[in-house]
């Protein structure tokens, strides 16, 4: 007994002792900011980018609906604005409105780098143009910031990265590697004729990159709880996207001898099931290499927490699951989204469906998730189809790569924690995936969580020290890949 208690005692404060050495030893991983105080000439930068903003380059679900005239001025407009790139760079256009601009570097032993964005934006829906405290496309400018579609997402990633290759052009700069710069004009609705198209053309070719870089996270005020500092995701993998179907059938009959269990009380078990149960939660990948990076900058409290993780893990993980946003970063996700049964009040259907959207993990398979729900449901009357993708490459976060993002994002953003994520909606870069060793998602502005909800809602907008600290980044990841 007496031996028990000291043995106890002994074994709290080795815990103690370890856990703590452990909160104290943890590493920051960001690299120390190196400002170049990247001068440009404000005023006509952010005329331009307003400029940009008034051409109305929609995507639209049903393809006919494309106003291709305002594709066309769009591209006028950039041959107007940036004379130097047009003049020392190819541009190849695929399917007439994909742009692919490259720099010859002067070493061709060297890997090509891309990077990638898009002038297509999404409608403004119906309705909801009077809500706007800017007309959507007037590129309005007001009290430093700068108003319509586009703005965020993502014309000023196109915008932005011209403006860097102009005034690197203009002052006599040459890449050591190729550069491939590629905007896509349809990606709101997939990406089918521009970024697929682009990949594919580059991949007959033989041109594989040692990354691209194209948009997805941002620099995020308040993200991450426990941390001060604003948190700049950048995607290494974006999850998978799957449609299943649960359906059943026969025996329907007149609703005055309803059967205990109907079709649609199956399904709806089914559903209930699923819910019940849930994929299970796992701080693995990119989510547990997200608070890798942001652990070493928390407060005291919660450093101690993530630096004794092999402790703590299942309590990180149930807080994780008990918001949806951080639960979609460890689990793969289950969404019942449209329930087909029944027409006629007095008959039992005779068939019952249900379609279920699921946003895939990196590593659980198109296969997996099927039986997981064979299994979960245990229902043989109820058939179960899926089809999909699964989850992109997970890219990495150990190269230069990665470290050249990070290096880039700090000398404009100097207080700014770049950390890797997965990314839980699907962009562009999937198509990347099949020409690029890393593909990775950022777009480098400093943004609230409410600014995210504007992207493809009303009053999107962006201040014009974002958009100016855009393009700083983009000079600086080019002279960081070309080093
Ligand atoms: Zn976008």
């Amino acid at each position: 007994m007496e031996i028990g208690v000291t043995f106890c005692r002994w074994i709290d404060s080795y815990i103690f002792i370890v856990t703590a050495f452990n909160a104290l030893t943890v590493k920051s991983k960001q690299p120390t900011p190196n400002p170049n105080g990247i001068v440009l000439d404000d005023e006509a930068a952010v005329q331009r980018f307003s400029t940009a903003i008034t051409y109305q380059t929609i995507s639209y679900e049903d393809r006919t609906k494309f106003d291709f005239d305002e594709f066309d001025k769009f591209i006028t407009f950039l041959q107007e604005s940036y004379p130097t790139v047009h003049e020392q760079l190819e541009l190849e256009k695929i399917n007439g409105y994909a742009l692919v601009y490259k720099w010859t570097g002067s070493d061709s032993t060297k890997k090509p780098i891309g990077l990638a964005s898009h002038y297509d934006v999404v409608p403004v829906l119906d309705g909801t143009e009077g809500n706007w405290e800017q007309g959507p496309f007037t590129g309005a400018i007001e009290d430093g910031i700068i108003w319509g579609r586009g703005t965020l997402d993502d014309k000023i990633g196109v915008i932005g990265i011209l403006e860097a290759l102009e005034k690197l052009l203009t002052e006599g700069y040459e890449p050591n590697r190729d550069m491939y710069f590629m905007f896509g004009f349809d990606e709101e609705i997939g990406g089918e004729e521009g970024a697929k198209a682009i990949a594919e053309t580059l991949k007959a070719r033989g041109v594989t990159f040692d990354f691209v870089l194209d948009e997805g996270g941002a620099i995020v005020e308040n993200m991450v709880p426990g941390v001060e500092k604003p948190v700049g995701v950048v995607g290494i993998s974006e999850k998978g996207s799957a449609t299943v179907e649960l359906t059943i059938e026969g025996s329907g009959g007149h609703s005055s001898q309803p059967k205990n269990h109907t079709n649609i009380g199956r399904i709806a078990n089914a559903i209930a099931k699923l819910e019940d149960t849930q994929f299970k939660g796992d701080l693995r990948g990119p989510g547990e290499d997200l608070f890798e990076f942001v652990a070493p900058e928390m407060n005291v409290g919660m450093k101690y927490v993530f630096a004794n993780k092999f402790i703590f893990e299942p309590i990180i993980e149930n807080i994780l699951l008990k918001q949806p946003a951080s639960a979609a970063l460890i689990r793969t996700t289950i969404a019942p989204t449209i329930f087909h049964a029944g027409e006629q009040s007095n008959v039992l259907p005779e068939k019952a469906s249900a379609i279920i959207n699921l946003r895939l993990m990196p590593g659980d398979s198109l296969d997996y998730v099927k039986n997981f729900i064979e299994e979960t449901i245990s229902d043989d009357d109820i058939k179960v189809t899926i089809t999909g993708r699964e989850a992109s490459k997970v890219s990495s976060i150990d190269g230069w790569q990665f470290k050249a993002i990070q290096q880039a994002a700090r000398n404009v953003n100097t207080e700014a924690v770049i950390a890797p994520y997965l990314m839980v909606a699907g962009s562009d870069a999937k198509h990347y995936d099949h020409v690029s060793d890393n593909t990775y998602r950022f777009l480098p502005v400093q943004i609230t969580s409410e600014d995210l909800n504007r992207m493809h809602g009303t009053n999107e907008h962006v201040s014009i020290e974002n958009y100016l600290n855009a393009i700083r980044f983009y000079i600086e990841i080019i002279k960081e890949s070309n080093k």
